[in-house]
């Protein structure tokens, strides 16, 4: 566990040498460590060095793995597909969803999320790179659901999330992510209090950074490659 403490300060780095780049306050961007099919004890590993959000792509992975870290300091996040059936475990243990796409499960997560936890923060997940097989909102069906979302009680939407296609170098990789920050600034114009941009991952953080990301997901670069024998077993349909 003594290389997570280690990849941890490396990404670190990444980040505030990528905002000094972008002339960016570093502590406007957050780091989410992506532990999917990594166990509780990597998690409990970067959390003694510091860390604090944590991804998660699986559901009933990611709530065996809440009950057994048991620590009300963890702030947990959704990021992964999401089926309407599995909804209430979501709205009950997490803090946010990053892959909200449409409104039926956007309404499932309201009317689930318990009273007395507040409401959930919701990033809407957007298609950027215009792939019929990928998931997210296409940009013209954005602003609808966007005003649709911020309209229910139970959740807070806080912005938007893409998982581009990969790309070779800089410039690639740094288009779509302006397109979302582009997209971000039409709903603030149109009023709606957003202020969240989820973009950016182990190979293109930089990338993101530059166009404006307050979250990079990170997760081979702290916790490793992901081997299929590490992934629990589970609903196959849920991997990506
Ligand atoms: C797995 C995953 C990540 C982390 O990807 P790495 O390339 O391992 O950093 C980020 N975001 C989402 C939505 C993921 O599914």
């Amino acid at each position: 566990m003594g290389a997570i403490v280690d990849n941890l300060q490396a990404v670190r780095a990444r980040i505030a040498a990528a905002a000094l780049h972008a002339g960016r306050d570093p502590a406007t961007i957050g780091l989410l460590a992506v532990s999917k099919t990594f166990g509780a004890d990597a998690v409990i590993a970067a959390r003694a060095a510091g860390q604090q959000a944590f991804g998660e792509n699986y559901v009933q992975e990611a709530v065996d793995k809440i009950a057994q870290v048991d620590d009300p300091g963890i702030e947990w996040h959704f990021i992964g597909p999401l089926q309407s059936n599995k909804t209430r475990p979501v709205a009950e243990h997490f803090h946010w969803v990053h892959s909200v796409s449409s409104l039926r499960i956007a309404q499932r997560l309201s009317d689930q999320r318990p009273a007395g936890l507040g409401p959930l923060s919701i990033c809407l997940q957007v298609n950027v790179s215009g792939e019929a097989t990928k998931a997210g909102v296409s940009e013209a069906e954005l602003p609808a659901l966007a005003q649709a979302v911020a309209a229910l009680p139970g959740l807070r939407l806080r912005g938007l999330m893409c998982i581009p296609a990969p790309a070779d170098g800089m410039d690639a990789q740094r288009r779509p992510f302006a397109r979302l920050a582009q997209m971000l600034r039409r709903l603030q114009v149109a009023g709606l209090a957003v202020d969240t941009l989820s973009m950016g991952m182990s190979d293109d953080l930089e990338a993101a950074i530059a166009e404006g990301a307050t979250w990079v997901r990170v997760g081979t670069a702290i916790f490793g490659v992901r081997t299929p024998a590490a992934a629990p077993s589970g609903d196959p349909e849920e991997r990506t």
